[in-house]
């Protein structure tokens, strides 16, 4: 059997037959017959189906990456679109203010940090985030 005289046998016995991955799927009713030939002629099945079949997204959706505001890095966090934007949070090991001793800091939109004991953010200053103290254990 030739791959075309197999897709032939298979529309006549009313199988359909598609490509998920490197992989033939067949729905509907199988001889075993066919099954044999099906898999004698399966890297030829393949490439003659590939065409008519919808690509499949292997990577990640390209939307689930958002910029860190706080840190510039690209972050995977699938459905993140999804929800409201947030004000965030991160810990990392700094310095507490040399005025008051706070280990606090908010984060404008210009990038300084700003002790949040000493300069609280005021109704309509734009804040990217917080920064608390790293916890070292
Ligand atoms: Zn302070």
């Amino acid at each position: 059997m030739t791959p075309a005289d197999v897709l032939a046998a298979l529309t006549k016995t009313g199988c359909r037959i598609t490509v998920e991955g490197d992989a033939l799927r067949v729905r509907g009713p199988l001889t075993d017959d066919l099954r044999a030939a099906i898999r004698e002629n399966k890297a030829a099945l393949l490439e003659l189906l590939r065409p008519f079949t919808p690509p499949v997204l292997a990577r990640p959706d390209p939307l689930d990456f958002r910029r860190d505001p706080l840190t510039g890095a690209w972050l995977h966090d699938p459905g993140w679109w999804r929800g409201p934007a947030q004000v965030r949070e991160i810990h990392e090991p700094r310095a507490p203010c040399p005025r008051c001793g706070g280990r606090r800091f908010w984060v404008s939109v210009v990038g300084s940090r700003i002790c949040a004991t000493c300069y609280p953010p005021r109704p309509g200053d734009g804040v990217l985030g917080w920064i608390a103290p790293k916890e070292v254990h």
